[in-house]
């Protein structure tokens, strides 16, 4: 077995630390790491931008090894994978078959035992629900309670979708998968002048996939953005086994970022960078066909900007707001980056419905995420940002807020009673923690 102490840090690196990495290859193995009475946490790819894999009182257990295929169904359209099988992988391998899985987050290399840990969203939560609403059951590891095979009826299994890791560690899952209409996606892009047009736009939208960008770093012409909007390209059908070389994904990862010293990003060089993205997209992509696969990953060469921040990183949350508060929420939030000295890039909206019973966020709304330059001034912009999440309501993504704390988790996240009070009836001791878990007092 593979056991060793390794530096961990967030991929937006705003937080490291040294623990214990275990990386078992067999089911013995992850019964003997169980054994050592340490805090427990699994860990899927490690591309979480806050700290839910790790803790320095915690093990983390690597499911790098579970990364086998176990059953595939076409005709009841199911697949069973282990929970380290990377979402790249399982993509391409239903491309081949003529399927598709309907909830695809931004980053090919994350892992499936995460998308449930996480109820991940893809294009389009607001038509195709969260990641957990296409698992028919998990097989689950929890050293006292032993392996658990839960179907998606399950008490155990709404608290593991959206648990972020601590009812134990998945092993297994079984999905539902959906046959493929094409192999490509057509996006179109509209401009849009103000806030309100590009919020009025999105919610209009009929589009299968819709979201928007703004570019923040002009403050004075912020209200301008744009609105993507993708469909599936029905007229030639389906040429799913076309040559079609798998698509690998790219690695870009705080342990990449780091070999650049400093930031590249400067208010200057983010605007240049905006300008150039946004005449890019108006020019080159305004009406343009894409493999449904790399359609899925939208900031694949442009996640570069994730680059340019090097080791300094960046801080870029995601927020649920209800459809009736997300334009004056959004004005606030734009007021307070003015009256700010934040580097503030980019926002970016869609829309959402999820239904979940743990920590991720739940109910019907727009998910928006801003980008952020880590500086000395975003502390200061926080603690004025803070009260307005809370005035508002607004559901945080835990997978991407690494600055949250115990008081807006408690205030912000809708099940955050509900959920304390049934992780600790289902394990008292409470043995798989992470940092962040222990931050917000779970
Ligand atoms: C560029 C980029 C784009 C992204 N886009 C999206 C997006 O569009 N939509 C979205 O929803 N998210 C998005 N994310 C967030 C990402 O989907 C989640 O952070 C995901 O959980 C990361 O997967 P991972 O395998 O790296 O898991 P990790 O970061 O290693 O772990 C995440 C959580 O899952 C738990 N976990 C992992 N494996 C298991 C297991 N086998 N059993 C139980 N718990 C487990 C961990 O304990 C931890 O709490 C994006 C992330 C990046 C970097």
């Amino acid at each position: 077995m593979y056991t060793k102490k390794i530096k961990y840090t967030t991929f937006d690196g705003s937080y490291s630390v040294e623990s214990i990495y275990s990386e078992p290859d067999r089911y013995a193995q992850i019964d003997l790491i169980s054994g050592s009475n340490k805090n427990l946490i699994p860990r899927g790819g490690g591309f979480s931008y806050s700290a839910l894999s790790f803790d320095k009182k915690s093990i983390s257990i690597s499911t790098k090894h579970l990364n086998r295929f176990l059953e595939f169904d076409p005709k009841r359209k199911i697949i069973k994978v282990e929970s380290g099988v990377k979402l790249i992988d399982l993509i391409n391998f239903l491309h081949k078959k003529g399927f598709y899985l309907p909830v695809i987050p931004g980053h090919p290399l994350i892992t499936i035992g995460a998308c449930i840990a996480a109820d991940v969203h893809g294009k389009n939560p607001f038509y195709d629900g969260t990641f957990c609403d296409w698992v028919n059951a998990i097989e689950l590891y929890h050293p006292i309670k032993g392996y658990l095979k839960l179907k998606n009826n399950s008490k155990i299994f709404s608290l593991t979708c959206g648990g972020f890791g601590m009812t134990g560690l998945i092993i297994n899952t079984s999905l539902k998968i959906k046959p493929l209409k094409s192999n490509f996606i057509e996006t179109n892009i509209k401009k849009t002048n103000t806030i309100y047009d590009l919020i009025n736009a999105l919610v209009k939208s009929k589009s299968d996939y819709s979201y928007t960008w703004s570019n923040l770093s002009n403050l004075k012409k912020h209200e301008t953005g744009l609105l993507f909007e993708s469909s599936w390209v029905l007229k030639k059908l389906p040429v799913h086994a076309t040559k079609f070389n798998d698509f690998k994904g790219y690695n870009f990862n705080y342990n990449t970022r780091k070999l650049l010293p400093f930031s590249l990003f400067n208010k200057f060089t983010i605007f240049l960078f905006n300008k150039f993205y946004f005449f890019y997209a108006l020019t080159f992509k305004r009406n343009f066909k894409i493999h449904h696969i790399k359609s899925n990953f939208p900031f694949g060469f442009f996640s570069i900007y994730h680059f340019f921040y090097g080791r300094q990183g960046f801080y870029e949350p995601q927020f649920l707001v209800s459809f009736q508060n997300s334009f004056l929420f959004i004005q606030t939030v734009l007021h307070i980056i003015k009256k700010s000295k934040v580097s503030a890039c980019f926002m970016s909206l869609k829309k959402f419905n999820g239904r979940q019973e743990s920590l991720s966020m739940t109910g019907k709304g727009i998910l928006v995420s801003f980008n952020f330059k880590r500086t000395k001034d975003l502390d200061l912009f926080l603690l004025k940002l803070k009260p307005i999440l809370i005035k508002f309501k607004v559901q945080p993504n835990l997978t991407k807020d690494s600055k949250i704390d115990y008081i807006q988790a408690k205030n912000t996240i809708k099940n955050y009673k509900k959920f304390k009070a049934a992780i600790n009836t289902y394990d008292s001791k409470r043995v798989f923690k992470s940092y962040l878990s222990n931050k917000i007092r779970l």
